[in-house]
């Protein structure tokens, strides 16, 4: 695993929280874009090296709105960018590591995405994210 990607809020209104993070910031979310197979409306910001994803349910099956429900809004994931994703998974699979995605899915921002299971990372859910090359 090599840098933080990126770090994933959770938000219940995308549009008022793009107003909030474009006042921190003092910029807008250079990209908006829409996972229909994840359920999900994310927006992106960069604040100098660092990236930030707000994400917004679109069903009440999404996940994110299972984690609203039960958790509310803020801090939902750490992504690590990752060189290989696919060799990546099967490392920590071997480590006793819960992965929810051993197919990596297609994620926002031109990604190729795996989740582990916060079970097994003390609460915290881990995005793997390989640029899509
Ligand atoms: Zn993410």
């Amino acid at each position: 695993m090599r840098k933080i990607e990126h770090i994933g809020i959770a938000v219940k209104n995308i549009e008022e929280s793009n107003m909030v993070f474009e006042k921190l910031f003092g910029q807008p979310p250079y990209k908006h874009e829409e996972v229909k197979s994840e359920g999900v409306k994310t927006s992106f910001f960069m604040n100098g090296p660092n990236k930030i994803e707000l994400l917004e349910a679109t069903s009440p099956d999404s996940p994110i709105a299972k984690f609203l429900e039960k958790k509310g809004e803020g801090i939902h994931h750490i992504a690590f960018d990752v060189e290989d994703i696919c060799a990546e998974i099967s490392r920590l699979k071997d480590e006793g590591f819960v992965v929810l995605n051993e197919t990596p899915k297609k994620g926002a921002d031109n990604k190729l995405v795996a989740f582990l299971h916060p079970k097994g990372t003390n609460g915290v859910l881990v995005e793997l994210c390989q640029e899509i090359r």
